[in-house]
């Protein structure tokens, strides 16, 4: 049985105040908090354990390097990638999408071949690809969501013109919570010989992954919101698309040799990871994965889904809120508006009074807003530790809110 007040005791910031109240915390979407285990092997890794990895023969950097190196298997397994060595490991999603651009797509498109974003991508699934529109003259082209915030495969399918190289999607919006069909995505893409990348930074927290299902080619994650360290994440990378790319960052770890004439490369995924990395945020997020494994990614997901459902039913009582997206099967995600003129800092600042912590902002999807027509939202989102009281926490706050407002 999931025991949800069990797992809450697990997370030592969750039974903190603030502002007087016992904290609800639902910005899991920015960044999720860290259960007892993971604190305890950060504490354990720089206390007892710590050493650089990969270059030492002493048994401290042996010992670091074996427990980083096994992060690389977890994450192979969190994903079902099928072999530990499609995995990049890295600092985040953010440098995972930049990586694909610098490593991948800037070697392989030229002036005028296009990349297929959905209207609802975070800035880091966009703005590297502005970087090759400027630097190289590859067109952005955009598929926007519906109005109930759903995005169709199909018209993600149909928009791939002969000089479609790469199609670089969510699996699940940060904004709206929708989730979208990768797998009929990569099906219709890959008939017609197109890659797809996958952010999955909000997705892996929410449902299980499985990246050979999928079928997708690059499934970046980051670690901070999979209730792991900031500064730790992974790329998966197929193996065919793993032998097209060529590094992007140069530095140590990276090589095999290096003369003042030539450098011979390490083999993948290693090649692309120049530079100490991030050992003890990494071996952290392990410990993270193994984590939500034992509690059951079906279990998380069943769990956010009662969630969704009641918080879904309970907003419908409030007729001056707006909320954003409305699929049903989206994850336990709201972005919200309330009628009137008070912006959503405003909101948030009132909801934190409370003691609930919510983000306001546009989100790092500044197309998304534009095709919305706002230009901030407020943002609940919430995690594998969240309650139904909670819900109901957040709903006492937004009527006060609204009453302020009104
Ligand atoms: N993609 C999505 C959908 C996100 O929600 C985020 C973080 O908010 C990112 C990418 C960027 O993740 P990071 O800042 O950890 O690299």
């Amino acid at each position: 049985m999931y025991d949800v007040e069990k797992i809450r005791a697990e997370f030592p910031i969750l039974s903190r105040q603030v502002n007087g109240k016992p904290l609800t915390y639902l910005d899991n979407g920015a960044s999720a908090q860290k259960p007892q285990v993971v604190i305890d092997a950060i504490t354990q890794a720089y206390s007892q354990e710590y050493s650089n990895v990969h270059r030492g023969l002493h048994y401290l950097s042996n010992l670091a390097t074996e427990k980083y190196e096994g992060v690389r298997g977890i994450i192979a397994r969190f994903l079902n990638a099928g072999h530990e060595d499609h995995i990049v490991l890295n600092s985040g999603t953010t440098e995972g999408i930049n990586m694909v651009a610098y490593s991948w797509a800037m070697q392989r498109l030229v002036a005028g071949d296009e990349i297929l974003l959905s209207g609802m991508e975070h800035h880091a699934n966009i703005v590297p690809w502005h970087f090759l529109r400027e630097r190289q003259g590859v067109v952005i082209k955009w598929v926007d969501t519906a109005a109930d915030g759903s995005l169709d495969p199909q018209a993600v399918i149909d928009a791939i013109t002969p000089r479609t190289k790469l199609i670089a999607l969510t699996q699940c919006s940060n904004v709206l919570g929708t989730v979208v069909d990768i797998k009929a995505v990569t099906q219709g893409a890959h008939a017609k010989g197109v890659p797809v990348l996958v952010d999955g930074s909000q997705s892996a927290v929410h449902m299980p992954v499985d990246v050979q299902d999928l079928g997708c080619d690059f499934f970046a994650i980051t670690g901070h919101k999979l209730y792991g360290p900031s500064g730790s994440g992974a790329i998966y990378v197929h193996p065919d698309r793993m032998g097209e790319m060529r590094p992007c960052l140069g530095g140590g770890d990276m090589i095999r040799e290096v003369s003042k004439e030539a450098v011979v490369y390490n083999d993948p995924p290693m090649m692309f990871e120049a530079g100490t990395p991030g050992i003890v945020q990494t071996i952290g997020l392990g410990v993270a994965l193994e984590h939500m494994m034992d509690l059951g990614m079906d279990n998380i997901a069943r769990h956010e889904a009662t969630l969704r459902d009641y918080a879904a039913d309970r907003f419908k009582e409030l007729n001056w809120l707006n909320i954003q997206g409305q699929t049903a099967d989206k994850a336990s995600i709201f972005s919200f508006t309330l009628d009137g003129a008070a912006h959503a800092h405003d909101i948030s600042t009132i909801l934190d009074k409370k003691g609930v912590a919510v983000r306001a902002g546009h989100h790092c999807a500044g197309p998304l807003m534009d095709h919305l027509g706002v230009t901030a939202t407020c943002r609940a989102s919430f995690g594998l530790y969240n309650t139904k009281a909670e819900v109901d926490t957040l709903i006492e706050a937004l009527e006060l809110a609204h009453e302020l407002f009104a």
